[in-house]
């Protein structure tokens, strides 16, 4: 599984930090950051919730 994100797109809800802390952060304007681009795959579940509840869909999960 890798992780990316459309920075351009994230409007800083700060749902994937919350849901999914140890894959993402937000940097000090709240745009979402990628802690862990290839997160071992026991959290996959809670990356995909957090790409299906981003509110401006900006993750994108790759197999
Ligand atoms: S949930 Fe989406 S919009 Fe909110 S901070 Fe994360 S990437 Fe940005």
């Amino acid at each position: 599984m890798r992780v990316t994100t459309e920075r351009d797109r994230c409007v800083g809800s700060g749902q994937c930090a919350l849901l999914s802390p140890e894959v993402f952060d937000q940097d000090d304007d709240g745009l979402v950051l990628v802690l862990r681009e290839e997160p071992a795959e026991a959290l996959r579940d809670e990356v995909l919730q957090a790409a299906d509840l981003c509110p401006s869909r900006s993750i994108r999960v790759h197999d």
